[in-house]
């Protein structure tokens, strides 16, 4: 999070910095912190005031830059009436507050992204408004918001790689796209085909593949297109008789990535000027991006050749995120709107949706929005009651893996060492521990408890189960550890 006043300086107030070499808005900014810390907690001011960056003061204006439009939307309903009163406070007369979120302002300073549009009414291939062309940057007319209007076939600024969570479910596909974004055309990978089930990730990373291409050299054409995007132009050309120029148009790109080609399925005309544009493109070296929703070879009505070209590079599949990732997900994810969430609520979400990136972001963003609209706190409940709107009910079992992560997180020690060999004293407890909540609170028998702890013996558990119990009949601080671990548990899964 971008925190621009941290505290912790010898100012009794807790701000840094000297006051006299600030700029303006910096100054009158800083003595509104100092009022706005006495009036709010501690977790709100960092949540909400640390983030936002005084931008501007001037004729009676104040401009402050924020860092999502759900940051913005929340001032604007939270804290306005406040921010009103100590900038009048400090100015000494009244004020207008003014903002900038600053995402969409970085995107339409940059130009918005440099991507190429095929439009029937364009009056030939790879006009130069449209394309990025001789070294130079686009021209896009509309800056940022003409190609976010064009989204389903230009390349969102926000999907990189700088912002795609890797862990087990990705690794793979994560490293190819980098490779082949980074040497554009050099490797075997042609086509790459990604491959996997709904909102795992797949638009993100072949957008991210573009927008390192152009990060790295502005002057190649990327150009990147939904399937159904590809049908519908096509379609669209044979009825204004434009096939050539729609051909023209494909061929001559750098990298070309095409989203969903399951939809292609049964379209066979639009499957044969496929063939072609892809057998041109490969043949120039040039780089072919697909992805899909299962496996190319289990993709229905789609003709046998292009079957056998989508499959002659690299196919990698992205699976649903593990544990660790989804709760990496989700606090990256929160950073990015401005707001810290407590630690159980995230671990919370984390355990209970499981199957579908989208759907944690969803999640997410109810949750955000449903304490802002009803002025309801973070917390465990509410996570629930929005969980519980999203996947219908909260889970009602728990497995080993999450026992494991939450029993090492609460003690602090890394989780492959409970599966591991050692026998220092504090892995052993955490390790009993974790047995014994697992035989409390799951259906595994002792042989599947052991397996899932470094392949240990059934009369192992038996042992860990029986330490566990007696020492929690005789010290009362491990019966409150394990109380407070067990709580945890089941609340996340009532
Ligand atoms: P798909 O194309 O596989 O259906 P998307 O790429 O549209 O899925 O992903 C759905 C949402 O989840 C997007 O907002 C995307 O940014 C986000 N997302 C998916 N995977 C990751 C990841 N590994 N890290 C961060 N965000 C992700
Ligand atoms: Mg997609």
């Amino acid at each position: 999070m971008n925190a621009p006043y941290q505290s912790g300086s010898s100012d009794p107030n807790g701000f840094s910095g000297n006051v006299d070499n600030l700029h303006l808005p910096e100054r009158t900014w800083l003595e509104c912190l100092k009022l706005v810390k006495g009036r709010v907690n501690n977790q709100s001011f960092q949540a909400w005031f640390e983030p936002i960056i005084p931008l501007q003061e001037k004729d009676g204006k104040f401009v402050i830059q924020v860092p999502s439009q759900f940051f913005y939307e929340w001032i604007e309903e939270h804290y306005y009436s406040l921010l009103i009163e100590v900038l009048t406070q400090v100015i000494g007369k009244e004020v207008v507050l003014d903002y900038e979120v600053a995402s969409e302002d970085r995107e339409s300073r940059a130009g918005g992204p440099a991507t190429l549009h095929y439009s029937p009414e364009s009056p030939g291939p790879l006009s130069p408004e449209h394309a990025s062309t001789g070294g130079q940057p686009a021209t896009d007319p509309a800056g940022g918001a003409m190609a976010r209007q064009l989204g389903v076939h230009s390349l969102n600024p926000r999907y990189t790689f700088q912002n795609y969570i890797k862990g087990e479910s990705n690794q793979f596909a994560c490293a190819a796209a980098l490779a082949v974004a980074n040497t554009l055309g050099g490797t075997s990978f042609n086509p790459l085909v990604i491959y996997g089930g709904v909102g795992l990730g797949k638009t993100h990373l072949v957008h991210a593949i573009g927008n390192h291409v152009l990060q790295s050299d502005r002057s190649k054409r990327v150009l990147y297109v939904s399937s159904e995007k590809f049908t519908i132009d096509f379609v669209e050309a044979i009825q204004k008789d434009r096939v050539a120029e729609f051909s023209n148009f494909y061929r001559r790109v750098d990298i070309l990535i095409v989203d969903d080609i399951q939809f292609f399925a049964g379209k066979e005309k639009t499957q044969d000027t496929f063939f072609h544009t892809f057998n041109e493109l490969y043949q120039l070296g040039k780089q072919i991006v697909l992805s899909c929703d299962k496996p190319p070879k289990e993709l229905k009505g789609l003709n046998e050749r292009l079957l056998s070209r989508f499959q002659s590079g690299l196919t990698a599949d992205v699976q649903p995120p593990d544990l660790e990732t989804r709760i990496a997900i989700l606090w990256k994810k929160s950073a990015e709107n401005g707001v810290e969430l407590p630690h159980e609520v995230i671990e919370f979400i984390a355990l209970n949706i499981t199957s579908n990136i989208r759907q944690l972001e969803g999640c997410l963003i109810s949750l955000l929005a449903k304490s802002s609209i009803n002025h309801r706190k973070i917390d465990l409940e509410l996570a629930r009651d929005v969980v519980r709107s999203i996947i219908g009910e909260v889970r009602t079992h728990i497995t080993v893996e999450e026992i494991q992560h939450v029993v090492c997180e609460h003690l602090g020690i890394p989780e492959d060492l409970i599966r591991a060999k050692t026998r220092k004293q504090e892995i052993v407890n955490a390790r009993q521990i974790a047995m014994y909540l697992t035989k409390e609170l799951t259906n595994s028998s002792l042989k599947t408890i052991g397996l899932h702890f470094g392949g240990r013996d059934h009369s192992t558990v038996i042992h860990a189960y029986q330490t566990v119990e007696d020492s929690m009949s005789t010290d009362p601080v491990q019966r409150n550890l394990v109380h407070q671990l067990k709580s945890k548990l089941e609340l996340s899964i009532r």
